[in-house]
């Protein structure tokens, strides 16, 4: 969930002893950070769903809401038989939205996944498997071009969904990276993804357990405010050399 406006303010209200500049550590690289978590975290099991169409509907549910509330609307689409691309072309919008209330802007996410299911029917006949033998650059732009997809969301789908080499970015991820100065403040989605891509092998099941991991760091130490470093497993990082 892009947060930049919340971050900003973040490093506003209180002070963590942040590292600054951008340029490429050589002491501490960053797929550190992830050996570091993995040891300390264990695999995350992302993501959680049972096909790739239902990550696609989880990816587009969870934009500005928490999990739960999201898991609560998948459990409605599948009691109602709903979780297939047919399926939910064919449901009206009212009902869908209704059925998804609990994920939150449940008018405009209703429409975004009739949008979705809309350009795999025109694109691909309906067929998740055509749509993913689509080269992933031009899937990406493919799917940033659909109603409601945003770069986030286009590359939890290419990872989740579709085992592409493609770092899913959050606003988790960009706080870590700022607040240990591998990023500044104004850094864009795309520099961060380059970022991280650049210094992880290629490596879906490297990418999908990386990002879980930094979800994981972000939600239980680094707060938005108060976040704790001196808990948290790459609290060493802070103060390593680079
Ligand atoms: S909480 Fe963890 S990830 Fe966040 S700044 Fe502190 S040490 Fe870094």
């Amino acid at each position: 969930m892009p947060q930049e406006a919340i971050i900003a303010a973040d490093f506003q209200q209180r002070e963590i002893p942040r590292r600054t500049g951008t340029a490429p550590p050589a002491a501490t690289p960053l797929r550190s950070y992830y050996q570091t978590l993995y040891e300390s975290l264990g695999p995350q099991s992302w993501w959680p769903a049972k096909t790739p169409f239902e990550v696609i509907v989880g990816a587009i549910l969870t934009q500005n809401t928490n999990w739960t509330n999201v898991e609560r609307a998948i459990a409605n689409l599948r009691r109602e038989h709903l979780l297939s691309p047919r399926a939910i072309g064919r449901v009206s919008p009212a009902h869908l939205a209704c059925l998804i209330r609990s994920s939150g802007y449940f008018r405009q996410k209703a429409k975004k996944l009739k949008a979705f299911v809309r350009f795999l029917r025109d694109e691909y006949s309906g067929s998740l498997k055509r749509m993913f033998q689509t080269p992933t650059a031009e899937l990406r732009e493919k799917l940033l071009g659909v109603h409601g997809i945003g770069p986030e969301t286009a590359d939890s789908i290419l990872l989740y969904a579709g085992a592409k080499e493609i770092f899913v970015v959050d606003a988790y991820t960009k706080r870590i990276l700022s607040r240990h100065g591998w990023v500044g403040d104004q850094a864009t989605y795309e520099e961060i993804r380059t970022l991280i891509e650049s210094h992880l092998p290629r490596d879906v099941s490297r990418y999908n357990e990386f990002h879980a991991l930094l979800v994981n760091v972000g939600k239980n130490w680094c707060r938005p405010r108060d976040p704790r470093c001196s808990e948290c497993p790459l609290g060493p990082f802070l103060e390593a050399p680079r």
